[in-house]
C-alpha cells in the first residue's frame, strides 16, 4: 500500500507552547501542577502529562489553595481569571496567542459600540472562553440559517470574529451571509485567521486528490481534527478519524491502493507512527511525505517560565 503523509500535519505552535508550559511548570515548581480543562484535546498528551504529575480539573474549585494552575490552550472566560485572582492562585496562562488575538479583536469591536457576532461551535471551550472575555453580549452563529434567523435590524453596526479552528473556507459562506444581511459590518482581516488551521485544511485537500482513503489522527473531541475528516469526505474520499493504531479497521483499507494520513493540530507524531505500524501489520506499506507548506512559527512562553 502507498501511504502519503500530509504536510503540514499535527502539532501547531499553540499546542507546542501549551504542552511546554505544563512540562516546564512541573520542572520548575514540582508536581502536582493543576491544569484547567484538557490542555489540548488529545488523550495521549493528557495521559503523558498526568504521568509526569499534572492533575486535570474542569473547575477551579477543584484546585487546592496556592497550587500552580495552568489555563488550557483554548482560553478561559474573564470570570475564570477573576476566580483565580480572588483565590490568589499562581496561574500560567497557556491560551494560544492567536486565541488571545481573537479576544482582543472582540473587545475592540465592542468598545466601538458594535454588536458582536462570533462564528463558532456552541459549547466548545474556545467559544465559551471568547464569549466570556468580551465585555458585552455576543451572538453566536454556527450556520447561514442562523445568520438569516438573526432578528437585528439590517442597519445595526455589527462586527464578527471567528473561532480559530475554523478556516477561511469554513467561514466564507457565513461571512457572505452576514455581509448580505447587514449594511454596516466589520470583520478581521482574512490574514488574521489561524495559519495552522488553514495550512492543515489545505494539505488535506491536496491529499484528497491522490488517495483512496484518508485517515485523520486525532481525538473525537478535537474540533480541528473532525473538520479535517469532513474535508476529506466532502472531497469524495472515504475518511476516518482515529485516535491511534488500535482503532484502525482493516475493512477500510480493503480496496485501497493509496492511503493518506494527516493529524489534527493537537495530535502528536508518535500517534501517526502508531497508525503506520498498525497498517504494516495488515500488509507492506511504502510511506512518502508530500511536499507542503513549511511552518516555522514559534510562540514565546509566559514570562514566569521563559527564563527558567
Ligand atoms: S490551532 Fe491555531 S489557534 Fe489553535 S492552538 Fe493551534 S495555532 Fe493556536
Amino acid at each position: 500500500m502507498e501511504v502519503y503523509l500530509a504536510q503540514p500535519r499535527g502539532f501547531c505552535a499553540g499546542v507546542v507552547r501549551a504542552i511546554e508550559i505544563v512540562e516546564r511548570a512541573l520542572e520548575k515548581y514540582g508536581p502536582p501542577v493543576y491544569v484547567r480543562h484538557e490542555i489540548v484535546h488529545n488523550k495521549y498528551v493528557v495521559e503523558s502529562l498526568k504521568a509526569k504529575g499534572a492533575i486535570f480539573v474542569e473547575e477551579l474549585s477543584e484546585v487546592p489553595p496556592k497550587a500552580v494552575t495552568v489555563f488550557s490552550a483554548h482560553g478561559v472566560a474573564r470570570s475564570v481569571e477573576e476566580e483565580a485572582a480572588a483565590r490568589d492562585l499562581p496561574v500560567l496562562n497557556a491560551t494560544c496567542p492567536l486565541v488571545t488575538k481573537v479576544h482582543n479583536q472582540g473587545k475592540r469591536y465592542i468598545s466601538k459600540g458594535r454588536t458582536l457576532i462570533l462564528i463558532g461551535h456552541a459549547g466548545h471551550p474556545e467559544v465559551e472562553g471568547t464569549m466570556g472575555q468580551v465585555p458585552g453580549p455576543v451572538l453566536l452563529v454556527q450556520s447561514v440559517q442562523e445568520v438569516n434567523a438573526l432578528t437585528l435590524p439590517a442597519d445595526t453596526p455589527v462586527a464578527y470574529i471567528t473561532q480559530t479552528t475554523l478556516s477561511v473556507d469554513d467561514t466564507r459562506d457565513i461571512i457572505t451571509a452576514l455581509q448580505a444581511r447587514f449594511t454596516d459590518i466589520q470583520g478581521p482581516d482574512i490574514r488574521d485567521i489561524c495559519y495552522a488551521t488553514q495550512n492543515r485544511q489545505s494539505a488535506v485537500r491536496d491529499l484528497s486528490k491522490l488517495v483512496d482513503v484518508i485517515l485523520v489522527v486525532g481525538a473525537a473531541n478535537s474540533s480541528n481534527s473532525n473538520r479535517l475528516r469532513e474535508i476529506g469526505t466532502e472531497a469524495g474520499v472515504a475518511s476516518y478519524l482515529i485516535a491511534d493504531g488500535s482503532e484502525l479497521n482493516p475493512e477500510w483499507l480493503k480496496n485501497a491502493r493509496t492511503v493518506g494520513i494527516t493529524a489534527g493540530a493537537s495530535a502528536p507524531e508518535v500517534l501517526v507512527d502508531d497508525v503506520i505500524e498498525a497498517m504494516r501489520r495488515i500488509g507492506p506499506v511504502k510511506v512518502q511525505v508530500l511536499p507542503g507548506r513549511e511552518e516555522n512559527i514559534e510562540f514565546r512562553l509566559p514570562a514566569q517560565l521563559a527564563a527558567s
